[in-house]
């Protein structure tokens, strides 16, 4: 599918006589769409929620939109509770779903009235002796180890992935929790990332909602949702097809209607925790061409490097790149787009064809909302940007300034003794 940026060249130029290039800019139009769509889809099963994978995009004007359209928070960290508690989700429109979790993460959590997702058998001790009790509402993250295959295909192996109780250890965990008070159940799992096919949460949900109809039987326990997590896919080459979230929808609900139903479990509330799907593709990377290099390749400096979007230095992810105003021109030019990191792996692009680039020219890197500014880092005291907002009436608000050498000395200057600096440079 042809990559369309979500701002035009006109849109653009007037955006960045505001704010200088590097920084991220989110479709607020986009997101609602996308998020009513999410809904829509799972609008047949009562309970739906959606609960945000905050890690993905962790600003609070993005989740504030996000709770707008109904959504709730999924916390990994101490820092990612605060920001949902700050925002205004309450109790149980927070799951907390971590692992090798520290005891003031899961202390907070319980303050705040989050759903704990239990990450390992030997959390539910952890877990009683650091808040002195069981939550009434609990929920178990399930490993199914081995290989996790649809039709033939595999989609990823979960026997190498560090998380969630194994099989035997559910009904164990279950009959432990039940003694020790809790009165009703999630079933959680994650089992493959960034999937590109419609099947994955159906297939995902076929698993879990035998599972629960199996740990019902055993344990007596009353299972009340069950939290497809996240891992939905979007198509960041435009040769990829998109995953219709209305076709998944059906597809869990032709699974909830055959196992589900039957078994006197017709009241399951349904959970997800997308974080890529709700907004990677409701975000680009704005960057201004600034070096052009010729030795046995030609080079595009850009003023963003991997602190600023580290997937394709970190996965050799692809990002589409749009060169902006340049969109109908032909892709006649080889180039390696690349940021000023000290290492060669900051390459948001390798052997790109794209149009001729000329220096002062603006680069739209696209599907960056999620796992995005997220991810970055400091690596050769380069600062993060900021973050900027088109919201729907085509205005724009900064819901993050760019960091300044002051922030990336603060930690450290006890004295002032930068002062020199980060007065100047604010
Ligand atoms: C990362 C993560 C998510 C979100 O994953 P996406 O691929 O962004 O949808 C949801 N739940 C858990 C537990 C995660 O670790």
């Amino acid at each position: 599918m042809k990559k369309v940026p979500f701002v035009t060249k006109e849109q653009l130029d007037a955006i960045v006589k505001e704010y200088p290039t590097p920084f991220h800019l989110y479709d607020e139009k986009g997101i609602r769409e996308n998020a009513r769509k999410v809904n829509q889809a799972f609008s047949w099963n009562k309970g739906f929620k959606e609960y945000f994978a905050v890690k993905a995009t962790p600003n609070p004007y993005i989740l504030k939109i996000l709770k707008e359209e109904g959504c709730g928070t999924d916390c990994s960290s101490l820092t990612e509770l605060m920001m949902s508690d700050v925002c205004g989700f309450k109790g149980h429109e927070m799951m907390f779903s971590s692992n090798d979790t520290p005891a003031e993460d899961f202390k907070l959590a319980s303050d705040l009235g989050a759903i704990i997702n239990l990450d390992d058998i030997s959390h539910i001790d952890f877990l009683e002796k650091t808040i002195g009790k069981i939550p009434e509402t609990i929920c178990c993250r399930f490993n199914t180890g081995g290989e996790f295959k649809i039709s033939t295909s595999i989609m990823d192996t979960p026997g190498e992935a560090k998380y969630g109780f194994t099989r035997e250890q559910l009904t164990e965990g279950f009959k432990i929790l039940l003694e020790k008070g809790a009165k009703t159940f999630g079933l959680h799992a994650f089992l493959a990332s960034n999937t590109k096919t419609n099947e994955y949460y159906p297939a995902l949900a076929r698993i879990l909602f035998k599972t629960a109809v199996e740990l019902k039987e055993e344990t007596g326990a009353h299972i009340k949702f069950i939290n497809l997590s996240g891992g939905v896919g979007v198509p960041y080459h435009p040769d990829e097809e998109p995953n219709d979230i209305l076709v998944i929808g059906e597809g869990v609900r032709k699974a909830y209607e055959e196992i589900l139903v039957p078994a006197g479990m017709d009241d399951v509330a349904i959970f997800t925790e997308m974080g890529r799907f709700m907004l990677a593709p409701y975000g680009h990377v704005i960057t201004k061409a600034i070096h052009e290099k010729k030795i046995f390749k030609d080079y595009i400096g850009v003023d963003a490097n991997a602190c600023n979007l580290m997937r394709p230095a970190m996965y050799g992810a692809y990002h589409h790149i749009t060169v902006a105003g340049k969109e109908d021109m032909p892709c006649d030019h080889k180039y390696d787009i690349t940021g000023s990191l000290c290492e060669n792996n900051d390459k948001f692009a390798i052997d790109r064809m794209l149009p001729k680039i000329d220096i002062g020219d603006y680069l739209i890197i696209h599907d960056t909302g999620a796992h995005g500014y997220s991810m970055g880092y400091n690596y050769n005291g380069r600062l993060r940007s900021a973050e900027v907002l088109l919201k729907e009436d085509g205005s724009t608000q900064l819901i993050r300034r760019a960091e300044t050498p002051a922030d990336y000395f603060a930690t450290f200057d006890f004295t002032g003794m930068f002062d020199k600096y980060t007065k100047e440079y604010k």
